[in-house]
């Protein structure tokens, strides 16, 4: 039987960054074998205190850059390419951020791709002791867009810029 790999996204601000640790620190063993990825300074705290605690592990950890320099936006695509199943964004609700927009972009499209997002500690610890979080058997709904992808399909908007833009040449000859 081939062994559950649950593709996990990590990122804390830095006023949740030592809860964030804490936490995947408490929740070691279940975490072990899965894979994750990390905006840049939450990852590489998280991987040093894991080494501490487990030194013969191997971690199957991909760091990316730090959230404010496009580690967010890097998480992100993440997302949209499948990559990612839940994302633990633990969110300092106390201090304006200098990539909110960022932030924002990043809990939409967890929204988009209906992976399972969380930005708190407690709500953390229910979703990591859901039985689902082990059952190989749970797959998450991959939200169907063709008819959004798909909207321009049957409508003569090429036709219509091609005629246009014909007649502003002959205009302008
Ligand atoms: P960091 O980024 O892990 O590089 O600090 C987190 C964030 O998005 O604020």
């Amino acid at each position: 039987m081939t062994k559950l790999v649950r593709k996990i996204g990590l990122v804390a601000h830095d006023a949740m960054k030592k809860d964030l640790i804490e936490w995947v620190l408490w929740n070691s063993e279940l975490l072990m074998g899965h894979k994750f990825y990390c905006t840049g300074t939450t990852g590489t705290l998280i991987l040093k205190a894991l080494k501490e605690k487990h030194p013969d592990v191997e971690w199957d950890f991909t760091i990316l850059k730090s959230g404010p320099l496009g580690g967010d936006q890097q998480m992100g695509s993440r997302i949209v390419e499948g990559e990612i199943d839940y994302l633990f964004f633990f969110t300092d609700p106390m201090t304006l951020q200098p990539h909110d927009t960022d932030v924002k972009a990043l809990t939409r499209l967890a929204s988009v791709e209906n992976i399972v997002f969380c930005c708190n500690r407690s709500t953390a610890d229910h979703i990591i002791s859901s039985p689902l979080f082990l059952d190989p058997t749970y797959e998450r709904i991959h939200p169907d867009y063709t008819n959004y992808t798909k909207r321009f399909e049957n409508k003569p908007v090429v036709a219509e810029a091609v005629k246009s833009a014909n007649q502003r040449k002959k205009r302008t000859v």
